[in-house]
């Protein structure tokens, strides 16, 4: 029997599981909320407060909803998730407990804690003076994190004493808001970074893909920290003896201690890790895919996703194995100037590619205006290939990047540089 999806979430993220979930023979009607021009093109479109989480239930009750798939985090934690499971609508996604692993830093290393899941030292602090004393009396660098989420602001990677006691002040002084309330001091770690998701039952975790994303906006990792202005998948420094590796000593005791603690895990565990010398370490748990990561993942994905979804919904995942292809695959993402800071929004992009059978394009933030497809967002567009080698899908994403008519973006242009260097010519 078709079943019927509710997709939420207006980014690239969405629509790449938005294209992947319309492959699906098992799909009936796809509906996004709100979705974006390129969703648009795989699913209706609703307007639905996704904070009214009885609004919500009602719509899927309405239109038969056989499964809610959650994009962004923010729902997860406000529990979305608990609210449809109440109303017996099968929903992709934590409950508002389990989303803690991303909703409070705190709680997430006191976990690793518990488990020895492999992890920086750290100490959770409610106020500003013993923060500050216990920085001064430890060295640089050292890392401050607000405890709640911050849009991904709340980290401060300080080198100097100064730069971390600033952070400290920045944070108890609320300018992140309730997610600052509270703060993790942590340990400097130094590697290569790199994340890894799987797919969760309450259980089981499912191992679904690595990547590297590329943090800073301009080429050679310059310039301020953003959402991520690219990403490859596989990672390069995920071979298979690290990816056991991450699963045996980080991934399953996590589901261990969540299972133990009362707040079994469901949805997408993403784990963003660093590479140390004595070996893979948990950075951050993140409760949903990452964006721009999910745009190379689908891409590979040679199963059916809508049946792994679903089965993970429904707190069963026995039996069901993902199958990748070989290929490699890479976004590259392109941005309003100005971004992450300032920028103007409107801003017409005349004219986009069509896609080929080895890259397309996946809308972020586009809008409609008047028959005109326009930017409003600082993330805009994500141009997503695949190819036998990462050289290869990079080649393929630039040549249809260059045909994309669109005179206020930029974009990075060595996406998955440390990897085409490591690769033959
Ligand atoms: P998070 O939001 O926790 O992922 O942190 C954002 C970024 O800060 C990470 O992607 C890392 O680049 C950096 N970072 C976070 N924690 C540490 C740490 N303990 N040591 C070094 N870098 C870190």
């Amino acid at each position: 029997m078709a079943i019927n999806v509710l997709l939420i979430g207006s980014g690239g993220r969405e629509h790449a599981l938005a294209w992947k979930l319309a492959q699906s023979p098992e799909l009936g009607t796809l509906h996004a909320a709100p979705g974006n021009p390129g969703i648009a093109e795989h699913a209706s479109l609703v307007s639905l407060d996704i904070a009214d989480h009885a609004a919500v239930a009602a719509f899927c009750h309405d239109h038969d909803v056989g499964l809610v798939v959650v994009g962004p985090e923010a729902p997860l934690v406000a529990g979305l998730a608990d609210a449809l499971a109440e109303a017996g609508v099968p929903v992709f996604g934590p409950s508002a407990a389990a989303a803690q692993l991303e909703g409070s830093k705190g709680f997430t290393k006191d976990l690793c804690a518990r488990h020895d899941i492999p992890t920086a030292r750290y100490k959770r602090f409610t106020d500003a003076s013993s923060a500050r004393d216990y920085v001064e009396a430890g060295g640089v660098p050292v890392v401050i994190k607000a405890d709640g989420l911050a849009a991904g602001k709340g980290v401060t990677v300080a080198m100097t004493r100064d730069e971390a006691l600033k952070a400290v002040d920045a944070c108890f002084a609320g300018e992140f808001g309730a997610a600052g309330a509270e703060l993790v001091v942590e340990a400097f770690l130094e590697g290569e970074e790199a994340s890894l998701f799987c797919i969760c039952d309450g259980e089981r975790a499912v191992f679904f893909g690595t990547a590297q994303d590329h943090k800073r906006a301009f080429d050679r990792d310059r310039g301020p920290n953003t959402g991520g202005m690219g990403a490859y998948s596989p990672a390069l420094p995920m071979t298979e003896a690290v990816t056991a590796r991450v699963m045996r000593e980080i991934i399953e005791p996590t589901l261990a201690g969540m299972k133990e603690a009362g707040t079994p895990f469901r949805g997408v565990l993403y784990a963003g890790l660093m590479l140390t010398e004595e070996g893979p370490q948990l950075i951050e748990y993140n409760v949903r895919f990452g964006d721009p990561e999910c745009q190379v993942l689908m891409p590979r994905l040679k199963s059916d996703i809508l049946p792994i979804l679903l089965a993970s919904a429904q707190g069963d995942l026995s039996g069901i194995v993902p199958e990748w292809s070989n290929e490699r695959a890479l976004t590259v993402v392109m941005a309003t100037d100005g971004y992450p800071g300032t920028y103007v929004t409107g801003t017409e992009i005349r004219s986009l590619p069509s896609p080929t059978d080895d890259a397309l394009i996946f809308h972020a933030g586009t809008a409609v205006r008047d028959g005109q497809l326009v930017a409003v967002g600082g993330r805009v567009l994500n141009v997503t290939a695949t190819g036998s080698s990462v050289r290869e899908a990079a080649r393929r994403a630039y040549d249809l990047l260059e045909k994309v008519e669109w005179d206020e973006g930029f974009w990075r242009s060595d996406i998955g540089h440390r990897a085409i260097m490591t690769e033959p010519n």
